[in-house]
Parts: structure tokens; C-alpha cells; sequence
């Protein structure tokens, strides 16, 4: 596993855990408003042995609690599952961020009961799917990923980044059809931090949000705004 980049103690990325965060390089996404480019583009080099990771996890097994696989898009590394196994078999539990085009990969760490929890993102409705991905991305594996997640096989949530150019009243609106039943979806707040795919992509307002997240919450059990 190639670690490129690496937050040895995060209090936010595992809601409720103490957790160390593991950032995988590569993406087969190109959000616009992607705030990791570089791991994206792989523009830096790994920043620490699987060895050392390791060997900081056995140290700190007193202070965390949990281990928070992110990316870029973990599930594209070739060892991913063999890797979660080793943290898993220290006794952590572990996140997976992911964006679900890796449908089996997913399942098998469902199946296998590798992962305690996953926050997928739901870039945004099915028609606008590839406009806010950057990418013709495959809508099958993300549409099976999400109904795998709706029938509740392990803890998890959906995650949306709101960003003006392009989300609409219509396309949330198809979000919500989609997304019918799910527990939970949070609306999370782009700011552009300046390491953006794209620059100049603007905020939705908080107003605007909320208005989103009340058309949301007809269809999802819980809906809450993130970030704002
Ligand atoms: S899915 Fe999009 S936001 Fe996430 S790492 Fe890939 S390009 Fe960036």
C-alpha cells in the first residue's frame, strides 16, 4: 500500500473515534471541486512506509481507536483488502471513504466484515453524475454500491458537497427519488481552499442548503448540513 499522506491523530474524520486517517494516491474521479488534486494527480510521493504505519499504530493502540482509509480512492489499490485486514486484525476498527465505483471491492469488505463504517459520496443526481464527477465514471457500480449500502450490511452514511454549478433545485430533487430510504446523508459545505481541480467554483448558501436538505428529508431518514 502506498500511504501518500497521513494524519496521525484526527478527532473529525470518524465521528465519535479517536482515529489515524491514511490518505491512498490516485483517484478514477476528477471532481472539480476536488480539494486533494495532488493526491489525485499523485503530484507528491508517498509520505510513509506500510512498515512505519504499522509501527505507529502498535504504539499508539492505547490512544486510538480506529483507523480512517482515505483517498483518493482507496478501493482502486490493488492491496487494500489485505491491508485493512492487518489493521483490523491489530483490534482497530476502521472507515472507508469511498466514492463506490468499486462495487465488488466494497462488498467483499462488507462481506468480510473489514469495515465498521463507510461514508460514501453521492456526487449527485444520475443525470448530472458525470458533469460533477469530472469523469464518465460507471453508474452501475456506483447505483449497486448504493443500494448495498440501503440495506443496511454495515453502519454508513452519504455525503454530498454542495458546489453552485452543480447542484439545482431539479437535480436534488432526483437525489432524493434515487436515494429513497437511505439513513443518512450529509450536505457538506465547499469552500474553495485554493487546491481545487477547478478554480472559481462557488458555494451553495446556507439557505439554499437547507432548502435542499428539507426536499431531501422527505425520501432520507436523516439529513443534516455539514461545514456550514
Ligand atoms: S472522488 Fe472526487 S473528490 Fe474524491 S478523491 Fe476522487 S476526485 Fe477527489
Amino acid at each position: 500500500m502506498k500511504i501518500y499522506g497521513f494524519e496521525k491523530l484526527s478527532m473529525v474524520d470518524f465521528d465519535g473515534h479517536l482515529c489515524a486517517t491514511v490518505f491512498t494516491g490516485g483517484c478514477n474521479f476528477r471532481c472539480p471541486f476536488c480539494q486533494n488534486s495532488s493526491l489525485v494527480a499523485l503530484a507528491s510521493p508517498p509520505q510513509i512506509s506500510e512498515d512505519e504505519f504499522f509501527a505507529y499504530l502498535n504504539k499508539r493502540k492505547n490512544l486510538l481507536d480506529s483507523v480512517c482509509v482515505s483517498g483518493g480512492e482507496p478501493t482502486l489499490q490493488k492491496d487494500i483488502v489485505e491491508f485493512i485486514q492487518k489493521i483490523k486484525q491489530m483490534g482497530f476498527l476502521v472507515k472507508l471513504d469511498t466514492n463506490g465505483a468499486k462495487f465488488d471491492v466494497l462488498k467483499q469488505l462488507v462481506d468480510e466484515k473489514l469495515v465498521d463504517y463507510v461514508a460514501m459520496d453521492v456526487k449527485n443526481s444520475i443525470g448530472q453524475y458525470y458533469k460533477t464527477a469530472g469523469a464518465i465514471v460507471n453508474l452501475e457500480q456506483i447505483q449497486k454500491s448504493v443500494e448495498l449500502l440501503k440495506s443496511n450490511v454495515v453502519d454508513y452514511e452519504f455525503r454530498t458537497t454542495l458546489v453552485g454549478e452543480f447542484h439545482s433545485k431539479k437535480s436534488i430533487e432526483e437525489m432524493a427519488k434515487w436515494l429513497e430510504g437511505a439513513d443518512k446523508l450529509f450536505l457538506q459545505h465547499f469552500v474553495d481552499g485554493g487546491t481545487c481541480l477547478e478554480q472559481n467554483l462557488t458555494e451553495v448558501p446556507k439557505n439554499e442548503a437547507e432548502k435542499f436538505a428539507n426536499i431531501l428529508s422527505k425520501t432520507i431518514k436523516l439529513v443534516k448540513l455539514r461545514g456550514y
